[in-house]
């Protein structure tokens, strides 16, 4: 890509989105307003995306199709509730690099990354250990050091955490590399993110997993902040396993139905342990009501339950947008916004704050994370205030992220007007 020269007026920022392939798609989604009913400065699509307007029709046509159809609505309605998961399947995996036989929607996010360490969490005596960072998102470190304590071993032996250097808030990928290297002959698994939700850091998911695979390490990924963010090649990288919500960048809604990948290679793993409900059994011989479970091949003999298909309706309607938008073109524009957002912070003279995300652009997505040095989150308020939605995490930091469907320039102009008024 060819280095932008961007400058700090609001009349650069209107001419880019004027020359903005992708500018069409914000006018398909709510925006949510201000105090003075202007659109507000919507800058949080890294915790819950915005609702794409044909959202309400697509759930709208199952409630129409349920009235009128009761129980019929499984195979008769327009989209029937049976196969109702597989409509999604195709878009979801294209959007993270996968075939769709790795691919299924289902439960949510941190109920899928314990159903995945039931099957890719294997403990020998020699090889125990889960390989996670230090500063992994909370519900990643609850689910895994339950997952050790149901083995009957403890997080204090078995769970290992990787740790910034000293001044540091990135991990470096020499780092974590050296681990895996040093420790990798008692690691069962390494269970990493695809971007760290705090730092805005992404990770070398192929690197990793095929170190990891070099030491004999199961090697899942937690997608929640890079689905829909970067750019993937998920079937490439390896990986064994991965999970996703599709609340924050895929759109889909407040706790909507998450994502799960299970590499080909384990498409027809009998013999892995994992469990088992009769959403995953054989669809051929599923409502032959058979006491013995025989799985479907591939990610979708996880299944436990029949899916909510009201929540995919919703998600449906968001994935027709990515597949519209494509995703090389949305990191395209991503590059540019985060770059631009980067750009102008880095010419404001107010200070008292720094930029932790990684600066090299396969190091990061979407959002960059500024740790405010007085530690005062009143600049979170101020900037709710003063029209504008971002984030605060504990200790000190603001995450923001510009999201190339419905963000724009003017809007990474004015969070940093905006934000240096709340900053003074
Ligand atoms: C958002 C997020 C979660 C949330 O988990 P749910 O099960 O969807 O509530 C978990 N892990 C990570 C890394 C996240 O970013």
């Amino acid at each position: 890509m060819k280095t932008m020269t961007f400058d700090p007026t609001r009349d650069f920022a209107s001419q880019m989105d004027a020359d903005d392939p992708l500018r069409s798609f914000r006018k398909r989604f709510h925006i949510p307003k201000q105090a003075d009913g202007m659109d507000g400065v919507y800058l949080c699509g890294h915790s819950l995306g915005l609702q794409p307007k044909a959202v309400a029709s697509c759930i709208e046509e199952e409630l129409k199709d349920w009235a009128t159809l009761g129980v019929e609505g499984h195979s008769r309605a327009q989209h029937p509730w049976m196969p109702y998961h597989r409509f999604v399947t195709e878009q979801m995996a294209e959007i993270v690099g996968a075939k769709p036989l790795e691919v299924v929607v289902m439960n949510s996010l941190t109920v899928n990354l314990h159903l995945l360490m039931v099957s890719f969490y294997r403990t020998t005596s020699e090889r125990h250990k889960i390989l996670i960072e230090k500063g992994a998102f909370p519900s990643d470190r609850y689910a895994v050091t339950s997952q050790i304590r149901m083995r009957g071993l403890d997080p204090a032996t078995s769970l290992i955490e990787l740790t910034p250097r000293p001044g540091e808030s990135c991990l470096r990928d020499e780092d974590i590399l050296e681990s895996i290297g040093r420790e990798g002959r008692s690691i069962a698994l390494i269970l990493l993110p695809g971007v760290n939700y705090a730092t805005g850091q992404a990770f070398d998911l192929k690197n990793i997993t095929t170190q990891g695979h070099l030491r004999g390490c199961a090697v899942g990924f937690d997608l929640a902040h890079a689905a829909g963010n970067l750019q993937m090649q998920l079937h490439d990288s390896g990986a064994d396993f991965a999970a996703w919500c599709t609340y924050k960048y895929l759109n889909g809604g407040p706790g909507c139905i998450a994502a799960c990948f299970v590499h080909e290679r384990h498409a027809r793993s009998w013999q892995l342990p994992r469990f088992a409900g009769w959403w995953g059994h054989d669809e051929k011989t599923r409502f032959q009501m058979g006491p013995d479970f025989h799985p479907m091949e591939g990610a979708e003999g996880w299944q436990l339950s029949n899916p909510p298909i009201l929540a995919l309706a919703a998600l449906r309607a968001s994935l027709d947008l990515f597949a519209e938008a494509g995703m090389e073109r949305l990191r395209t524009k991503s590059r540019l916004t985060t770059d631009y957002l980067r750009y102008l912070l880095e010419e404001s003279t107010f200070g008292g704050f720094s930029i932790i995300t990684p600066r090299e652009p396969e190091r990061h997505g979407a959002q960059l994370s500024l740790q405010i040095t007085s530690g005062d989150r009143g600049v979170c308020e101020r900037l709710l205030a003063a029209g504008v939605t971002v984030d605060w995490r504990e200790p000190d930091t603001v995450r923001v992220a510009p999201v190339p469907l419905y963000n724009t320039f003017v809007d990474v102009y004015e969070f940093s007007r905006r934000f240096a008024a709340a900053m003074q």
